[in-house]
């Protein structure tokens, strides 16, 4: 070996090393992951803490206003008829507004694992699910009021054994005289789209107020382009922050299929190009 290779050896040596140190730091820790800031947030943050405490306030504030005012529905386009006499009801949905499912998105980023019905019902089925900030004390202050709390859930109808089990465990009011707890499929036309379930609450009951986590908690009109969701967002102004109230969940919802077009048939690489073609971005002048 000549001088001039040994000093190449010396200099490439370092460069080697770091090149091979950073390979088996990718081999060896976790891949990149775009569910992880979202779900990170809703399970440490108090800064989550504090958004679902703060709409839970809201709500109650709003509770008392609709109670004392018989005209005040949250549902008028189905709410018919006289309905200023009939008994207070409100409609929560279930998954991000009362249900904390975080876990179960946690358990799909530590494996690397992906959405499925099977690991979904079975994970619903098990009734471990947290209760979301605020909630609890929320609607247990609203049946003590004598408000009959519903929750429609597009969880589906054979999971509704153990989401009951679990929404009883965390201390939310259920009814033994009543199907409070109405899940997709449980009735033919209980679709994904929820107006049929709430124009069934509407038929016996005053609906009070609507929360949800997801804009087809309100609306059945949610499954468009992004830009005709905020024009329907826009021809609903008068009820947000009023009687329809909306939890935050960064983790996933209709929002993020309309940055894709709905096309879950999409891989998921091309999915993510859409979404991120879709962003508005600035970038400093040349
Ligand atoms: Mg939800």
């Amino acid at each position: 070996m000549n001088q001039q290779s040994a000093n190449t050896i010396r200099m490439a040596a370092p460069l080697a090393a770091a090149l091979f140190m950073a390979l088996a730091g990718c081999a060896g820790g976790p891949a990149p992951d775009d569910r992880l800031n979202a779900t990170l947030w809703m399970q440490q943050a108090v800064e989550y803490k504090a958004a679902t405490d703060g709409v839970y306030a809201l709500a109650s504030i709003r509770l008392t206003e609709a109670l004392a005012d018989p005209a005040w529905t949250a549902v008028p386009d189905v709410q018919g008829g006289d309905f200023g006499d009939l008994p207070p009801a409100i409609i929560l949905d279930a998954d991000e507004t009362v249900l904390d499912n975080s876990a179960y998105q946690a358990g799909l980023i530590k494996t690397g694992g992906v959405y499925s019905s099977e690991s979904w019902n079975a994970y619903a089925n098990n009734g471990s699910a947290g209760a979301v900030p605020g909630a609890v004390a929320f609607t247990q202050a609203a049946a003590a009021s004598g408000v009959t709390v519903f929750y429609v859930t597009n969880r589906d109808a054979v999971t509704e054994q153990g989401t009951a089990n679990n929404l009883a465990a965390l201390g939310f009011p259920m009814s033994d005289t009543v199907d409070t707890l109405m899940t997709r499929n449980e009735q033919p036309d209980w679709t994904s789209r929820k107006g049929t379930r709430r124009a069934a609450v509407a038929k016996d009951y005053r609906v009070l107020l609507l929360l949800g986590d997801n804009f087809g908690d309100f609306t059945d009109d949610y499954s468009g382009s992004s830009g005709e969701r905020r024009a329907v967002y826009e021809a609903h102004s008068a009820h947000w922050g009023r009687d329809w109230l909306m939890l935050p969940n960064p983790a996933y919802g209709s929002w993020e299929a309309a940055a894709f077009g709905g096309d879950y048939a999409l891989s998921e690489k091309e999915k993510r190009r859409r979404k991120i073609d879709g962003l508005t971005g600035w970038t400093p002048d040349e």
